[in-house]
């Protein structure tokens, strides 16, 4: 079920598994408008959100999971998540103030210019309205099994889109609701968020290292015998190995621009995303910062770079 969103994304697919319990898998945004759509969807297939008796999350976006707390309420499902998720959906508002501490300090450090990051800021406040929290029923492990009358899903963390991404795995019919860890027709940008604990913080201490986490999460899920992703945007994936491939390949593209940039002279991680993409608009300052420094952080690690700090704003050159 595609239900729209504010955002740039487009439509979140939701999944409704015709199952025992029925079960929905991600919600939509917290807006009359999604609710409308949901309802709408639902009764094409015979049901009403009084009927759900199970709620999925599979990660933290507002896009995913806004619905939870209204949707659980109308229907009393028990809404289940991985075990690192519960706690931010459980309290999303205090969540998402400390995500928004830890991006405002990552952009001082890395040069974005200090009123773009105030404008970012209360913009994100603002965005707030479309999530919500809701009370987690259930916390699955990593691995865990989540049973069903004529199915089994396996809860698979698989962090680095966002801290908390799962993915739950279809054994017997070689489906995997993937969430946002896997989408056809876009890359899915590694947000740097904080940590939430299990594999969200690997690899390494210190600042989160987004896209080296979404990386070794993508080598795990390639190494599956997957026929099917269905996606939290657009169409199915049907050739994951293929998709995950291309996606190492842009990554190391990136990684050697970003280290062509670097070696002509030294520069912040604000200014290499500016001679990227030129002066992007304020919503995107944080997306393009972390971008950039997911790659900083694989030119890092191979020793290609390094990394200096002159007036608290840190500077890349080449190693
Ligand atoms: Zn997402």
């Amino acid at each position: 079920m595609a239900i729209p969103t504010p955002f740039m994304v487009g439509r979140v697919n939701c999944y409704l598994i015709e199952d025992d319990p029925l079960t929905l898998v991600d919600t939509g945004p917290n807006s009359g408008k999604a609710l409308d759509c949901l309802e709408r969807e639902l009764a094409a297939h015979g049901r009403r959100i009084e009927d759900l008796e199970r709620i999925v999350i599979t990660h933290q976006h507002l896009d995913h999971m806004g619905l939870a707390g209204i949707l659980a309420r109308r229907s009393g499902a028990e809404v289940v998540t991985l075990d690192v998720l519960a706690p931010v959906l459980e309290e999303f508002g205090a969540h998402a103030e400390r995500d928004d501490e830890l991006a405002e300090s990552l952009m001082l450090r890395h040069g974005i210019p200090r009123d773009v990051v105030i404008a970012l800021r209360s913009m994100s406040r603002a965005f707030r309205a479309w999530g919500g929290s809701a009370p987690v029923d259930r916390k699955l492990a990593d691995g865990e099994m989540l049973e069903f009358a004529d199915r089994a899903l396996q809860a698979l963390h698989r962090p680095g889109h966002s801290p908390s991404d799962t993915v739950f795995w279809d054994a017997e019919r070689r489906e995997l609701i993937g969430g946002d860890h896997l989408i056809g027709h876009i890359s899915s940008n590694p947000l740097i968020s904080r940590p939430l604990g299990g594999r969200s913080g690997e690899p390494g201490a210190g600042r989160p290292r987004a896209l080296m986490t979404y990386m070794e999460s993508l080598r795990a899920t390639r190494a599956m015998p997957i026929e099917t992703v269905l996606p939290g945007h657009g169409e199915p994936v049907t050739d994951h190995v293929k998709l995950i491939d291309e996606r190492f390949a842009l990554h190391e593209r990136r990684a050697a621009k970003i280290g062509g940039l670097i070696a002509e002279q030294p520069m912040s991680a604000y200014e290499i995303a500016q001679s990227l993409w030129g002066n992007v608009a304020v919503t995107q300052a944080y997306l393009t910062l972390s971008e950039v420094l997911g790659h900083v952080d694989l030119l890092l690690d191979r020793g290609a770079i390094r990394e200096s700090e002159i007036g608290g704003v840190i500077r890349y050159e080449a190693g």
